[in-house]
């Protein structure tokens, strides 16, 4: 059955051609998209075009290869500020993904503002990135990591939250979308309590960015990551959004190239923003991508994206939710993208290789969140993971393939 929303998903699809092969004989059904999304031809386009035509080290340069280089990787900081509706390009800050963005935070703003005995507040559902780089700072400044418990629904537990909030509280980093359950976090509410403790927030959109629009200045989020290679972009590139006057006023994070004004052996000035950040040859090929697949996202429609997906979700859930012997983890009222569970009697590895010969790709593990997995009392699940360009029948396929595994385990 098609999909109720107005996306022109067939002619989407044409745009990513990596879709229209098939594995072990079987059409590629790609369910894998919260691991990493496809990317369109536009974007595969730019990155060819780049290497062909433009390919020159930037800021530096007098020669032609590099202005056009220069002017096309700054063009790109453009399109994720308006993105993002950042209210200034300096804000916008290119890092290697999520995960090196909330370290950078954790290392210059942590370092400088987490003591001893202070604490820094994450949720019970954090990825592994969004624990271990405040695990670190917290071990090695004898800080307090506390964590907002989740409910039986995978819902943050919000009157928690609130008595957590105390005068040694730091900062407040929670993910917007889990990539274990799927479960949207209310950020904006989380903001506002945090900042009536004066309390910074840093906001992982590493699941949110490619399912709805995202709005920081709406959002009012001190800090905001996301990985290009999620949102339809390159890998090795990502953003940290931040708030001028906290990024001016934390140190650098790496010492090199770019980040400075000045040097002498005595004493070395950073450049300004958002280029004290930027130490070395970034990837600039990335950030072209990056901003072709932004682009790619603009003419789609980030309101489309996430009705077509919201669709798409109500559907799959009803699907399996009527087969017997599956339990889904993570059933929030608010959810985007992702469908987590387990099958009585299968181990959710055995499940994804049968789904693999199906054709169907998804993921089997605890998806770097091991509390998470701990919480609901499993070891990993099987996760299903959506894009616009998914499709009914995409998830037809899956339970066709779900029929498929209990008929080998005979449950
Ligand atoms: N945060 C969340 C919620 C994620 O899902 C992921 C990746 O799966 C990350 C952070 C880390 O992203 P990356 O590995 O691209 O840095």
């Amino acid at each position: 059955m098609p999909s109720a929303t107005s996306l022109d998903v067939t002619a989407i699809r044409k745009d990513f051609p990596i879709l229209a092969q098939q594995v072990h004989g079987e059409p590629l059904i790609y369910l894998d998209n919260a691991a990493t999304s496809q990317k369109p031809k536009c974007v595969i386009e730019a990155l060819t075009r780049f290497y062909q035509m433009d390919n020159a080290n930037i800021h530096r340069g007098v020669h032609q290869l590099s202005e056009r280089s220069t002017q096309s990787y700054e063009a790109a900081r453009g399109k994720v500020q308006r993105f993002l509706n950042a209210a200034n390009s300096r804000e916008i800050i290119f890092v290697r993904g999520a995960t090196e963005g909330i370290n950078l935070v954790a290392q210059t703003y942590g370092r400088t503002h987490v003591s001893a005995g202070d604490e820094i507040v994450i949720s019970a559902m954090e990825h592994h990135s969004n624990i271990v780089p405040w695990q670190m700072l917290c071990e090695e400044k004898g800080a307090v990591l506390r964590v907002i418990p989740i409910n039986d629904r995978g819902e943050l537990e919000f009157d928690q939250f609130e008595k957590l909030l105390n005068h040694r509280t730091r900062l407040v980093a929670v993910s917007h979308v889990s990539n274990a359950l799927g479960t949207i976090n209310p950020v904006r509410e989380i903001v506002n309590t945090a900042h009536s403790w004066n309390v910074p927030v840093l906001i992982d959109g590493a699941q949110a960015v490619p399912h709805m629009k995202v709005d920081v200045r709406n959002l009012d989020c001190d800090f905001y990551v996301f990985s290009s290679h999620k949102v339809f972009g390159p890998t090795g590139i990502g953003v940290l959004y931040g708030r001028e006057q906290l990024l001016e006023d934390m140190p650098p994070y790496q010492g090199g190239g770019d980040m400075i004004s000045s040097v002498t052996f005595e004493k070395t000035t950073y450049n300004d923003l958002p280029y004290k950040f930027e130490a070395g040859t970034p990837n600039i090929a990335g950030v072209i991508g990056l901003g072709a697949a932004i682009d790619y996202l603009d003419q789609i429609g980030m309101d489309a994206v996430a009705a077509h997906e919201h669709d798409l979700l109500e559907y799959g859930t009803r699907a399996l939710e009527s087969i017997s012997g599956l339990r889904l983890i993570g059933t929030a009222r608010e959810k985007a993208g992702v469908l987590s569970f387990v099958i009585d009697g299968v181990h959710p590895h055995d499940a994804g290789t049968i789904l693999d010969r199906e054709g169907v790709a998804v993921r089997a593990g605890h998806h770097c969140a091991q509390p998470v997995m701990d919480r609901f009392g499993v070891s990993a699940t099987t996760r299903a993971s959506l894009a616009f360009y998914n499709t009914r029948e995409d998830i037809d396929a899956l339970v066709a393939g779900i029929q498929k595994v209990k008929e080998v385990f005979t449950v």
